[in-house]
C-alpha cells in the first residue's frame, strides 16, 4: 500500500462500509459465515474508536431464498414484499453476529426522498450521529417495501456514496464477491488483471467496469465506479474490495494492500455542490452551444438562456438539470432559476431580452454559476 494510502487507514475517524447481495448470502439464505467474518472485523474497528456506519444489501436475495424463489419477482409489488421479509432476517442474523463482541446494531431504511428534504436529510444525520455516540453500529438499507423508480436510490452503491457525503466520511470501503475491479471478467476470463489503484475515473474504466455485472444484487461494477465518482469528487476515497476474505478490513486498517483503491480529488467540490450534482435526482436536461459549453467549463460562467440549443423534461425553479454539450457530452448538474416551460421561450434570447419574452425578468442567468457543479477532470 502506497504510504499516502496507509496514512488515510491509520488516521480514519469515521468510515462508511457497504455489504452487497452476493457477500451476503449463500446457496439457501443468508451466509452466516460472511456475516461473523465481518462482524468480528467491524468490531475490532470500533475498539479501535474507529466510527463506523454499515450499509447492507441483501434483503431481497435472503427474502427471495426464504419463500423459496429462484429469482427476483419481476413486479413491483412482489418485489417490495420479498424485501419486507429478507430484512427481518438480515438484521436479526446481524444482531446474533455482532452480539458475540457484545455490539448493538440498528437499522435504519432510507429513501432517496429522505435526502432530498432538508429536513429530513438533518433527521437522518441526526440520528447516525446520536447512535454512533453510544456506539452503536447503524445498519442502512434502501427501504424497498414504499420505494417506486422515480424515489429509488438505484441501487446500494448509490446509497453507500450518498452515506459517506452525509457523514462526513474518511473512507468509504465498497465489500464484494470479487477482489476489485478487474481489467475483465475475472469470473470468466482467466487473463483478467485487478488494479489496485484508480487516479481518474475516466471513459476506459467505465468500459471495463461495464462488462462486469453484478449476480445478484442490482448494481455490478459499473454502479460502483458510479458511487466512486461521487465519493471521490468530494474528497472521499473509496476501496472496491473483496467482503468474503476473512481478513480484508483487518488487512486495510493495518496497511496491507487489498483490492481497489479510488484517490480522492485534492481538489474537492464544496458539500452545496456535492449536494447538487449528487444528492438529488436531475428532472431534465439542457443542452448548450460550444460557446456556452467553453464559458461553463473553462472561464467560471453561469449559464444564460443564449447558449441553450435544447430542453428535455417537465422541471420547474429549483430543480436539479443536467447539462449537455452539442455532442452529448454531460458537462455539469446545477439548479434552475426558471422552469422548462420558461426556457424554452428564453432560449437563444440575451437575458435583456427576457422580460420581453416572459413579462418579467427574475434573473439573468438561467443557472447561477454558485448553483453549477462542473463535471470537470478535477472537480465532478
Ligand atoms: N436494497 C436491496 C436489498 O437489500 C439491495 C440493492 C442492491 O443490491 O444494490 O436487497
Amino acid at each position: 500500500m502506497m504510504t499516502k494510502q496507509k496514512k488515510i487507514f491509520s488516521t480514519a475517524k469515521r468510515i462508511v462500509i457497504k455489504v452487497g447481495s452476493n457477500v451476503l448470502t449463500a446457496e439457501h439464505g443468508l451466509n452466516t459465515d460472511a456475516i461473523g467474518i465481518i462482524s468480528q472485523q467491524i468490531s475490532l474497528l470500533f475498539e479501535r474508536g474507529i466510527e463506523i456506519v454499515m450499509v447492507s444489501s441483501g434483503a431481497m436475495a435472503a427474502g427471495c431464498k426464504k419463500i423459496g424463489l429462484a429469482k427476483r419477482p419481476a413486479d413491483i409489488p412482489s418485489r417490495q414484499a420479498v424485501a419486507a421479509v429478507g430484512q427481518a432476517g438480515l438484521i436479526l442474523e446481524y444482531e446474533k453476529a455482532f452480539s458475540k463482541y457484545n455490539k448493538k446494531v440498528a437499522q435504519i431504511l432510507l429513501t432517496q426522498s429522505d435526502l432530498n428534504h432538508r429536513e429530513r436529510y438533518l433527521n437522518a444525520r441526526n440520528t447516525l450521529n446520536t447512535l454512533l455516540s453510544w456506539s452503536i453500529l447503524p445498519i442502512i438499507n434502501e427501504n424497498d417495501t414504499v420505494v417506486t423508480e422515480e424515489i429509488k436510490f438505484g441501487d446500494n452503491d448509490n446509497l453507500s456514496a450518498m452515506i459517506a457525503l452525509l457523514m462526513d466520511a474518511n473512507i468509504l470501503i465498497n465489500l464484494t464477491d470479487i477482489d476489485g475491479l478487474y481489467t475483465k471478467d475475472p469470473r470468466t476470463t482467466p487473463d483478467a488483471e485487478m488494479i489496485k489503484i484508480i487516479g481518474n475515473i475516466d471513459h476506459k474504466i467505465k468500459k471495463m467496469a461495464g462488462g462486469i455485472p453484478g449476480a445478484l444484487g442490482t448494481g455490478g461494477m459499473l454502479s460502483k465506479i458510479h458511487a466512486a465518482e461521487k465519493v471521490t469528487a468530494a474528497g472521499i476515497p473509496m476501496v472496491i474490495a473483496n467482503g468474503k476474505k476473512p481478513n480484508t478490513l483487518n488487512d486495510l486498517f493495518s496497511g496491507k494492500q487489498s483490492g481497489t483503491y479510488f484517490v480522492a480529488n485534492e481538489n474537492k467540490l464544496s458539500k452545496r455542490k456535492c449536494w447538487i450534482a449528487f444528492s438529488r435526482k436531475p428532472k431534465g436536461k439542457i443542452q448548450v452551444d460550444d460557446g456556452a459549453a467553453q464559458a461553463l467549463l473553462h472561464n467560471g460562467k453561469s449559464l444564460l438562456p443564449i447558449g441553450i440549443t435544447a430542453v428535455e423534461g417537465s422541471f420547474m425553479i429549483g430543480d436539479c438539470v443536467e447539462l449537455f454539450s452539442a455532442d452529448g457530452r454531460k458537462l455539469a448538474i446545477g439548479l434552475v432559476n426558471y422552469s422548462a416551460v420558461d426556457i424554452l421561450k428564453i432560449m437563444g434570447h440575451r437575458s435583456n431580452q427576457i422580460e420581453f419574452v416572459l413579462g418579467s425578468k427574475p434573473y439573468d442567468e438561467v443557472i447561477h454559476r454558485d448553483n453549477l457543479a462542473i463535471r470537470h477532470e478535477k472537480e465532478y
